[in-house]
């Protein structure tokens, strides 16, 4: 008889049996409205008719043919969808399964095509788990303690914290753009920097935006330097933060976009674009793996698409995540707990503090459980843990974010 390895262990007592929408249904036989969506990623809510369809349909065709040897319809499909949507001149897709696959393949491509070593991260950020990947994340000892040496040539300058740092968010740029300047002379020279890595919003690193100047101020580094300007949008992409791209808030473009979670409703889908002559600096042989862009999953990834569209869910996430940063706002002045309440779009995320300002991991852990007895799922984030983050489907009903709102303070 086997078990469940102790990694896999269950920090949740929730089973779901089934889940539609917005909606978990317990093997318990409670409802709970999931403010989770398996990390950001069941965009358009659970069980989607149209993504359930579109998959049913793959399943019976051809499940997998890698694409190196027989290409399959959905994938040639979704690559144009995302045409539509990518911004212009990233007219190159390259497809593979998880975030962190994504994230390597898009730092190999820089340092093939700059033929240059380093790589720039920032405070917070978190780019995956696999070794690689957990190299570049500095978001939490937790990623990758325990597992040294990590990847070479990775160089981590400040982000633009203004909550933490106790500044106006011009300041902490300011602050952030200096020292990167300076990072620039002292540890990696331009001519060895291959890019900058960043989120347009930090996930796990605590559900904070990275301010448009900041994004801009990167942009203009990078242009003066010859250094490419990688765009992680694995978790505020495909709509999330009411833009379907998170960069699009600031008037920076990219290098390479690296795009997942949303992407596909659940289904285990992941992809970097670039420019057609920047991607052709690559080595496709060896980049592509057993199982990238999944026939399945690609149709899945079209489905999603259409339906992000047709059902109008950027917007709705816009108007959504105003509606539920209104209503949770009010709560960082009727507690002490309660230092910053902030989020873009379906991004949320509240930070709990000490009467000292540090951070209190203790009672963001409790308040994330209390929402969990209370019939709300949420999750907790940030590098000490102090952040209690909310990532509803693009699909939430106003209802639905009255009702979450309602279960969070019940919680508090
Ligand atoms: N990048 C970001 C911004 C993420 O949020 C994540 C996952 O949470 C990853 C990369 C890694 O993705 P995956 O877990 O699919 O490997």
């Amino acid at each position: 008889m086997s078990s469940l390895s102790p990694l896999l262990k269950q920090a949740t007592p929730v089973i779901v049996d089934h889940a539609k929408g917005s909606w978990i249904h317990g093997t318990d036989g409670q409802d709970y409205l999931d403010f989770t969506t398996g990390i950001g990623v069941t965009s358009t809510g659970h069980c989607h008719p149209r993504v359930v369809e579109a998959a049913r349909e793959q399943v019976g065709r051809v499940i997998h043919a890698q694409y190196t040897t027989v290409m399959h319809r959905p994938l040639l499909e979704l690559t144009e969808k995302l045409g539509e949507v990518l911004p212009t001149g990233l007219d190159s897709v390259f497809y593979a399964n998880s975030g962190s696959e994504a994230v390597e393949a898009a730092v190999r491509l820089a340092r093939m095509a700059t033929g240059r070593p380093n790589i720039v991260v920032f405070q917070g950020g978190f780019h995956g788990r696999t070794v690689a990947a957990a190299s570049l994340t500095t978001a939490g000892t937790k990623f990758s303690a325990g597992f040294a040496p990590l990847m070479a040539g990775v160089h981590m300058a400040p982000f633009p914290y203004a909550f933490r740092y106790g500044w106006d968010e011009q300041t902490a740029v300011d602050f952030a753009l200096r020292e990167l300047d300076y990072l620039l002379l002292s540890r990696t020279a331009p001519h060895d920097t291959a890019a900058f890595l960043i989120e347009p919003v930090l996930g796990d690193g605590g559900y904070l935006p990275t301010p448009p100047a900041f994004l801009d101020g990167l942009r203009e580094r990078a242009d003066r330097h010859g250094i490419l300007l990688l765009l992680d949008e694995v978790q505020a992409g495909c709509g999330r933060t009411g833009r379907f791209w998170g960069h699009q808030h600031s008037t920076a473009l990219p290098d390479i976009l690296i795009t997942a979670k949303g992407l596909a409703s659940g289904f285990p889908i992941s992809a970097i674009a670039a420019s057609t002559a920047l991607m052709s600096k690559g080595w496709p042989g060896s980049q592509g793996g057993t199982y990238g862009g999944n026939a399945v999953a690609a149709a899945a990834g079209c489905a999603t698409l259409d339906v992000i569209r047709d059902e109008g869910l950027v917007e709705n996430a816009r108007l959504r995540g105003e509606q539920l940063i209104g209503g949770l706002k009010p709560l960082q002045g009727k507690y002490a707990e309660i230092g910053d309440v902030r989020g873009l779009g379906l991004m949320l995320g509240i930070e709990f503090v000490h009467a000292d300002g540090s951070a209190d991991a203790e009672t963001a852990a409790a308040v994330q459980q209390a929402t969990t007895r209370h019939g709300l799922l949420s999750l907790t984030c940030g590098p000490a843990g102090n952040v209690v983050r909310l990532i509803p489907a693009l699909v939430v009903t106003a209802d639905e974010i009255d009702l979450g709102i309602e279960r969070f303070q019940a919680s508090v």
